[in-house]
């Protein structure tokens, strides 16, 4: 029996601990010592990112950019439904309603050619998120955001290194959001930064983030004591956090290397089934670079996907679906309480499986994975037979 294929396993570089050290001798091991500094400049100069704010997670950075949207009770935000929880608790806990719109069957991602139709006076913003660190429709998208006079708030959690024409997701809307958790590419256990690219948010967003106090500008010596100017929580991540993250970042190249040959291995070895129609592989359109966050395929229909996912667990390999749609999610439903589908969501969320993914798997491991995928879906006898 071979060992066991996990289907997420975080990348070390071999800096972590040297950084830690480093952090521990400094003395400061609390928030904005050197080393939250360090990941904040490379995010910002590497990504063209006005001011970057390392925060202790994307969920942090997403409810710092919810509170910067200014959300008040009845303000409506646009996002789609297939997405991880964070988004939508952002904006539900500013006391706004998700509006959630259907996905592009190509992308996964919020169909910019339905977004119109969900605007009404009360909308306030449109959360974005890019699946997969495949780019959302940005330019179109921004185009509606501005002709209705609304906030765009990317959720680029799983978009950290990929690019939309040319530019860096999370640095596109005004305001975006990273992730820095354990599944992600680049990690430090938990962790996130909140990209600001409209430079009138700069100031509130360090307040917000710092305990709604004026402390950045006090530190900064624009003014002489610091005290309660706004609401705000405590979002910043701890130096360690960061010294582990700088050792990510700054190996970010390396690991995406190993990661595009794992997409590409992937890719090349399951297009044959592809081509016989027994599941469809990943795209990306042709102005958007990806990151290689993850490989998920799409089967043909639901049973096939939970036979398939069964006979993976079998032969020790670990496949996983993906969201459960927040619209049809219990608390999702307090929401949507017009019950209406969403079908390419509801549909492609059923057929959705993505496949073991990290910077060290071997090929022989993704040639066990892609064996088993081929000895499931190419035997002649029913899939169901299985189950
Ligand atoms: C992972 C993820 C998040 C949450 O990130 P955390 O850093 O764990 O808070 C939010 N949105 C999306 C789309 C994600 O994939």
């Amino acid at each position: 029996m071979h060992p066991p294929i996990p289907f997420n396993k975080p990348f070390i570089t071999g800096k972590e601990i040297e950084y830690i050290s480093a952090a521990i001798s400094n003395s400061g091991i609390a928030a904005d010592g050197y080393f939250t500094r360090r990941c904040a400049e490379l995010l910002s100069e590497r990504f063209s990112i006005p001011k970057v704010l390392m925060t202790s997670s994307c969920t942090s950075a997403l409810e710092m950019a919810a509170l910067l949207c200014d959300l008040n009770g009845g303000d409506e935000v646009i996002m789609p439904s297939f997405t991880f929880v964070s988004t939508a608790n952002a904006v539900v806990r500013c006391g706004a309603k998700p509006i959630f719109v259907d996905i592009r069957a190509e992308t996964l991602n919020i169909d910019e050619r339905l977004i119109e139709d969900s605007i009404t006076s009360k909308t306030k913003a449109i959360f974005v998120v890019h699946y997969a660190g495949v780019s959302c429709e940005m330019d179109r998208i921004k185009g509606i955001a501005e002709k209705h006079g609304l906030v765009v708030v990317e959720d680029a959690a799983q978009g950290v290194n990929a690019t939309y024409k040319g530019r860096a997701l999370g640095s596109i809307g005004h305001l975006g959001a990273y992730s820095f958790h354990d599944t992600k590419n680049y990690v430090s256990g938990e962790g996130g930064a909140l990209c600001v690219n409209d430079s009138r948010l700069v100031e509130r967003a360090e307040i917000i983030r710092d305990k709604g106090t004026n402390r950045s500008q006090f530190f900064r010596g624009a003014v002489d004591k610091y005290t309660w100017v706004d609401e705000g929580s405590s979002f910043a991540p701890a130096e360690i956090t960061c010294a582990f993250l700088l050792a990510q970042l700054e190996a970010m190249d390396e690991i995406t290397v190993r990661r595009r040959a794992v997409y590409q291995f992937y890719l090349e070895s399951l297009s044959p089934l592809a081509e016989q129609e027994l599941l469809t592989i990943p795209t990306a359109p042709e102005n958007c670079e990806t990151n290689y966050h993850m490989f998920h395929i799409l089967l043909n229909d639901m049973k096939t996907r939970d036979g398939l996912m069964a006979h993976l667990k079998h032969d020790g390999i670990s496949a996983v679906f993906h969201y459960v749609p927040l619209h049809s999610s219990v608390m999702g439903r307090k929401y949507w309480q017009n019950g209406e589908s969403l079908a390419i969501t509801d549909d492609l969320s059923s057929r959705l499986l993505r496949l073991p993914f990290y910077a060290d798997i071997t090929t022989d491991e993704q040639a066990r994975v892609v064996n088993s995928i081929s000895e499931f879906l190419e035997r002649p006898v029913s899939h169901s037979s299985r189950q």
